[in-house]
């Protein structure tokens, strides 16, 4: 079953291999078996519900909350070769007719509808007449209230179960906490759900966390490293949208604002251009994003801080979801917490909200500052804010660990004078306060409660109020300091305190290095290998093929190919259909309608400037997002397992993990025992071909020894004896 999927996958969507957790989701979903999946932005949900859609037959309904996500699905499965329609009120009567005949007749894999129209009487008919078992929700979470973007009439979807007796109901969402998973399984009536929740961390983003100080300087030294890719810059308030994309004309930027201010014509317009890739570079509220599926998005700034770290996820989110390297700047400043703190609080009261919504907003407001004072990896704080692990040292991905920061070299000294100080004013007074008393400053205050009198007075007295700021909320990041959660927060000290104050405990604090000029940050590994062996002018060549197609068509140029595969036909250069059919992205479907198209680009470009075609020995890029790896129990018992020589097949079954983590697992054992055989799990003869191959072709990537092989043996094989043939541990 799985190994069909895997064909039709190949054959449609030109994907070599499953993403982590798609395998155990569409399983689910052929199983017949409720389920709800949880994968970040980007990390392939959809395809978990329309490839078993097509092995499947019949029709599967699609619920999405908007119209241009159901619009961008549809365009992109007709452009594999999958029958799907949406019925939706722009539909002209004759158009739905001829569309609700052919889902009678079993012509259409996929039909995409609102929440609304599903529980249409006439709509549930259309429905029971195609007998349609399999329901796919996109965006469960706008089913809670507990998440982000509730949607009343999501709520409505909690009677499937009931008036589709016998069917199954599949959720997909992006949203981290537990709370809302919970809640979703909840509401949809979900029975038995298998419940599968994937690693949150984007390794292709690059994180960067600076205090906001010239901010119009800021904003351009990020454009400067960006030239002619696309982005979107986040402001708080309509005026600064406005502001900044003024400025940002001025200085020769093509730019559109976007605000719910505007007229929806206009905002439709702005959108659309955006998709269209006609303009690269929006400024906008939050307003923007929500049923943006552009997926070469490749920076995104906040020119101030969100108001929860769930919505900073959310809106970075939108960054490289082709995979490809994507930076993401925040520029914060405290000015931006008392900002939130007005607006929540004006909310509340002008608003019927429940007595909870303040301090739990507060909170998540709390959490989003302390995030951006942070001194830990960017990575880790933010996969760690949902509640995952993060197994590396680092990320070489985030401004802490590309350095663009500094470690303080007296961190525990600093740590323990501030702590000190806390315990001096007795636990009793707040940030603003302590740090008054370390700098030594005579104020009113400080005079009159004598606090000029106590031994760390002025301990800290030629450091700035900023610098000793931020000190603080990274001793309160790093667990060693607790600030209340009251109206006036004060700070309190812990267990941990005491141990640092002991000299028991590591600290670590940083400061910013002055060298945020663009030309002086380190690029991620994302940043490097993505463009490596790629010949950039003859992606950019592709690229505006890819537009005037795309404008020709009226089709948006990802639907056409990813960037990703722009990049691959950039770096290989093939130079005939068969090779082509090998790239990321290609399918029967677009090698039909593309293919001599792209070839003919390809060899004009490489014969005018005298570059090379074939060019197998490319290195791959950096498979997509993909799951760190992690030294966890599970593959501790897989590598045990493949130790006593056990099956595949016998430690998926013990491990209850897919069949493509298991063979992680394998080549994990592999690098790391170095067996003398490896004939348990690949032929003899098969890995004498295999390594025969290896050795003509390189060990750099998979592909040409795929080809080699006559595509005969599996990329699985492949791996595993490249595991074994690799160099020791
Ligand atoms: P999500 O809905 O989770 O945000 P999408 O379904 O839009 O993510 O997928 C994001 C991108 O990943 C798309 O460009 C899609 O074609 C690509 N993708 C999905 N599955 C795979 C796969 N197995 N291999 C390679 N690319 C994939
Ligand atoms: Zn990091």
């Amino acid at each position: 079953m799985i190994d069909e999927l895997q064909k039709l996958v190949r054959k449609h969507w030109g994907h070599p291999a499953f993403r982590p957790l798609q395998e155990d989701a569409m399983r689910a979903v052929i199983e017949r078996r409720d389920s709800l999946l949880v994968l970040p932005t980007g990390g392939g949900k959809s395809l978990c519900y329309q490839a078993p859609a097509v092995l499947l037959g019949g029709t599967t309904v699609v619920i999405s909350p908007l119209i241009s996500l159901m619009k961008d699905q549809v365009d992109g499965l007709q452009a594999c070769g999958i029958p799907a329609v949406q019925i939706d009120s722009s539909l002209s009567p004759s158009e739905r007719f001829a569309y609700e005949q052919d889902v009678r007749d079993g012509a259409v894999r996929l039909l995409f509808v609102s929440p609304e129209r599903l529980m249409n009487p006439d709509f549930c008919n259309l429905c029971r007449q195609a007998q349609v078992k399999t329901f796919a929700i996109d965006e469960a979470h706008c089913i809670s209230h507990w998440g982000h973007d509730f949607r009343p009439e999501y709520r409505m979807l909690s009677r499937i179960k009931e008036i589709f007796p016998g069917s199954s109901v599949h959720g997909y969402t992006a949203t981290a906490t537990q709370q809302v998973r919970d809640d979703i399984c909840k509401q949809l009536a979900l029975t038995n759900p298998l419940v599968l929740v994937g690693n949150f961390d984007r390794p292709n983003l690059t994180y960067r966390v600076l205090r906001r100080s010239d901010v119009e300087r800021q904003i351009l030294d990020i454009l400067a490293r960006h030239k002619g890719e696309a982005g979107i810059i986040y402001c708080l308030r309509r005026r600064d949208v406005d502001d900044t994309a003024a400025m940002l004309k001025m200085s020769g930027h093509k730019v559109m604002p976007y605000h719910a201010g505007m007229e929806p014509h206009e905002r439709k317009r702005v959108q659309e251009a955006f998709i269209n890739e006609e303009c690269d570079l929006i400024v906008a509220t939050v307003a923007f994003g929500m049923g943006i599926d552009r997926s070469n998005i490749r920076f995104i700034i906040h020119a101030s801080m969100p108001k929860s770290v769930e919505h900073y996820q959310q809106e970075t989110g939108r960054a490289g979801r082709d995979g490809l390297e994507a930076e993401c700047v925040l520029l914060h400043s405290g000015q931006d917490v008392m900002t939130w703190q007005a607006i929540l609080q004006k909310s509340a009261q002008e608003n019927d909200v429940s007595p909870e919504f303040l301090p739990g907003a507060l909170k998540h407001l709390n959490d989003m500052d302390q995030y951006a004072r942070g001194a830990v990896c960017r990575h880790r704080a933010l996969v760690g804010y949902f509640g995952q692990a993060y197994a590396e040292p680092s990320c070489a991905a985030c401004d802490i660990c590309l350095g663009d920061v500094e470690v303080v070299p007296a961190a525990l000294v600093i740590a323990q004078k501030i702590l000190s100080c806390v315990a001096r004013v007795n636990e009793r007074y707040g940030v603003g306060h302590v740090i008054s008393v370390v700098r030594g400053e005579q104020t009113e205050r400080v005079k009159s409660l004598q606090h000029d009198q106590l031994s760390t007075f002025g301990l800290l007295k030629e450091h700035s109020k900023q610098v000793i700021r931020d000190w603080i909320f990274q001793l309160i990041g790093q667990g060693v300091l607790v600030q209340t959660q009251d109206e006036y927060p004060i700070l309190k000290l812990n267990l941990a305190s005491w141990e640092v104050m002991k000299g028991k405990q590591k600290i670590n604090l940083v400061q910013p290095v002055h060298k945020e000029k663009s030309g002086s940050v380190k690029q991620s590994k994302a940043d490097v290998t993505s463009w490596e062996g790629v010949e950039r002018n003859l992606f950019e060549m592709l690229r505006a093929w890819r537009f005037e197609l795309a404008k020709q068509t009226g089709k948006p140029p990802y639907v056409i190919f990813s960037d990703e595969t722009l990049r691959q036909l950039a770096r290989v250069r093939p130079s005939n259909s068969e090779k082509l059919r090998y790239v990321y992205g290609i399918g029967d479907a677009k090698l039909r309608t593309y293919g001599s198209m792209v070839l003919s680009i390809i060899r004009e470009y490489c014969e005018e400037h005298g570059v090379s075609m074939e060019n197998d020995s490319a290195p791959a890029p950096d498979p997509a997002p993909r799951a760190a790896k992690q030294m966890n129990a599970t593959r501790a018992l897989a590598i045990q397992l493949f130790r006593q020589g056990s099956a595949i097949e016998d430690v998926m079954h013990q491990t209850g993990r897919s069949r493509s983590t298991v063979l992680d697992y394998l080549c994990d054992y592999i690098r790391l025992d170095k067996p003398a055989s490896i004939e348990t799990w690949v032929a003899k003869d098969l890995y004498e071909r295999i390594a025969a191959a290896v050795k003509q072709h390189g060990a750099g990537r998979l592909k040409p020894i795929f080809l080699a092989l006559s595509a005969k043996v599996s990329y699985d094989e492949i791996r595993v004896v490249m595991a074994h043939l690799s160099p020791g541990a």
